[in-house]
């Protein structure tokens, strides 16, 4: 499965709909200071279900919200969507037959979040379950961004345990036990 467009408006930097395509398996960035290359590893997480603000460089979760510039007046509400190829058939089970999965989040600024799977609303658990196992998540290892690699390095093994259970595929089950336990 690969992630092939990130679709962004209203968020941070990304005042007008913009599109970045991922039109292969390794693409590079590149920009000045400031030209909002880091505003798009945020907005992947912050789709993924990010709920910290700080997490994403901000105050508030609001503040992913485009909030004007000398020329442009701040916006309402920020959106983004990731569409993946999952051609490969990566995603089984209910989304064997869907060669691209499409997961969207939107907010407005009384801060109420949308989760669309598929163009379908959702909670933002099903997302986190679409997921689960994948390595792809708000704070899972498929985003190393900086500071990652020492913070793994220096990790408790409880802390690195949880790497591993993701990579291996075991997190989706441990998630279902605790579910099942509190049931
Ligand atoms: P560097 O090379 O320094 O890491 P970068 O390309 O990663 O830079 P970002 O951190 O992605 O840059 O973008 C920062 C820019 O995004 C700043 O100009 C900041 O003003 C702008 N920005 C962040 N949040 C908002 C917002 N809510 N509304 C408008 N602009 C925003
Ligand atoms: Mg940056």
């Amino acid at each position: 499965m690969r992630l092939k467009k990130i679709k962004l408006a209203g968020f941070k930097s990304f005042v007008d709909p913009t599109t970045v395509h991922l039109p292969g398996n390794l693409v590079g960035i590149v920009g000045p200071n400031g030209c909002g290359k880091s505003n798009v590893i945020d907005a992947v997480r912050w789709v993924m279900g990010e709920s910290s603000a700080k997490h994403l460089r901000g105050e508030s979760m609001a503040d992913v919200i485009f909030n004007g510039s000398s020329s442009r007046k701040p916006v309402g509400q920020a959106s983004i969507e990731l569409v993946f190829d999952n051609s490969d058939g990566t995603l089984g089970g209910q989304y064997a037959s869907y060669s691209e999965i499409s997961v969207k989040r939107q907010v407005n600024r009384e801060a109420q979040s949308q989760y669309l799977l598929n163009g379908t609303r959702c909670r933002k658990r099903d997302i986190t379950d679409v997921f689960l196992g994948t390595g792809l998540g708000p704070r899972s290892y498929s985003i190393i961004e900086q500071g990652m690699i020492s913070r793994i390095i220096e990790a408790k093994p409880e802390e690195l345990r949880v790497y591993l259970e993701e990579a291996a595929g075991i997190s989706l089950y441990k998630e279902r036990r605790r579910e099942t336990e509190r049931r």
